[in-house]
């Protein structure tokens, strides 16, 4: 079936009474008959139907055959980490890497002295040279805030043929409707569910979809054993969401190609970053390897930080906020909302600057979303004295 049948009828139907939407089981534990015997459930933790049925569904999106479900993407990177490294491995990241996965690896994860290297994404061999002692390689593609596109596919054919690390892709900005790095070879692909896939804003939560037995079996495990499985009526809220993915997401990339390409053209922005525009430095690669190009747009604008801040503040549609991936747009400065994280040297280092605003298109009026970008820019040079040209 086509992703679009997929993501509105995958998971489990409710056989008690056919109710054309399964019902949310909000219980910790189960009845069982006898010591021992269940109708496969016993305890939340280890397991709930709400959230299988949203695994078995996430799974069927991202061409996998096992999905593990967490209470945010960084508990389920956090399990990723606790079963798969050990104290004193190596693991190979992109330079522009997501805050949150740069926290847990460089500061949680440094009490098990965990090394962690970065690489040239853009350059395969790099990446593949980098990959020989390492434990794991982690992949981000479009990345965020600059939505660099990687060739996920070559990347990942030099990484198998250099070394045995395991192959992990945060895919949460291409979702699997764009990208699909489990059939190109990857061992686990990671979503922040949070963001496309649940869409609306209502919900945290992260997954991780395999579709190797022995790797699936040690996630389940720690699923179960560290505790961090999403809870029953989180999955309920995903699997909704989860419905109308597809058309959503489509709406958002249209949406963004359409921003990007006015800004090129708006006064006090001297640069636009959007895989979908022939002047990024990624659009061939995105071209070649992405079915959409995203719906994150990012923008420098002239007069730096406090432009910036203005500018982000003065906006009415878009609200100022963290996050990306729901119906309703978003707009944040990374240097002092998402990325405040990253020392100051590191992001100039990743070319993340003070001017920099990431605008997360949601799915309002094209019109409407132009409109409000204009006349925050034209308020914020108003209030800062910049003259308007
Ligand atoms: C949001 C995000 C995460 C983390 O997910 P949470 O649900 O916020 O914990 C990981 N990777 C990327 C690319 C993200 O955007």
């Amino acid at each position: 079936m086509g992703i679009n049948t997929d993501a509105i009828h995958s998971g489990f139907e409710d056989e008690q009474y056919d109710s054309l939407v399964a019902p949310l089981y909000q219980t910790s534990t189960y009845v069982q008959e006898a010591p021992g015997v269940n109708k496969g459930y016993c305890y939340t933790r280890t397991g709930n139907p709400t959230r299988s049925s949203l695994q078995s569904a996430l799974a069927k999106l991202e061409g996998g055959t096992h999905a593990f479900s967490f209470a945010t993407g960084i508990a389920a990177e956090n399990a990723i980490f606790q079963v798969f490294l050990k104290p004193g491995d190596k693991v190979v990241v992109p330079y522009d890497l997501y805050g949150g996965t740069h926290r847990l690896l460089f500061s949680i994860y440094e009490q098990w002295q965990i090394k962690v290297e970065r690489a040239d994404f853009r350059d395969p061999a790099a990446v593949a040279a980098a990959s020989k002692d390492a434990a794991i390689v982690w992949g981000e593609s479009p990345t965020n805030p600059r939505l660099d596109v990687y060739d996920v596919p070559e990347i990942i054919k030099q990484i198998k043929a250099a070394s045995k690390a395991l192959i992990v892709v945060d895919n949460t900005f291409a979702t699997p409707l764009s990208q699909k790095p489990l059939d190109l070879g990857a061992d686990l692909v990671l979503q922040s569910v949070t963001k496309y896939l649940s869409g609306h804003s209502d919900v945290v939560q992260g997954a991780v979809i395999t579709k190797d037995d022995a790797l699936a079996e040690k996630l389940g495990f720690i699923q179960n054993g560290a505790g961090g499985g999403a809870a029953p009526f989180d999955c309920w809220l995903a699997l909704r969401g989860l419905r109308s993915f597809p058309i959503r997401y489509k709406q958002h990339c249209e949406n963004a190609q359409q921003i990007a390409e006015h800004l090129l053209n708006v006064e006090g922005v001297s640069k636009t970053y959007y895989p979908g525009i022939k002047e990024h430095e990624t659009h061939e690669t995105a071209k070649r390897v992405l079915k959409y190009f995203g719906g994150v747009v990012a923008l420098e604008v002239e007069g730096g930080l406090e432009l910036a801040k203005s500018f982000v503040s003065k906006l009415r549609v878009f609200k100022l906020a963290e996050s990306l991936g729901g119906v309703k747009s978003l707009a944040c400065h990374p240097a002092s909302m998402t990325h405040a994280a990253v020392p100051a040297d590191e992001r100039a280092k990743i070319g993340l600057s003070d001017g920099l605003v990431r605008l997360a298109v949601g799915i309002e009026d094209i019109e409407d979303l132009v409109a409000d970008i204009d006349q925050a820019l034209a308020a914020a040079k108003a209030e800062l004295g910049v003259a308007a040209s």
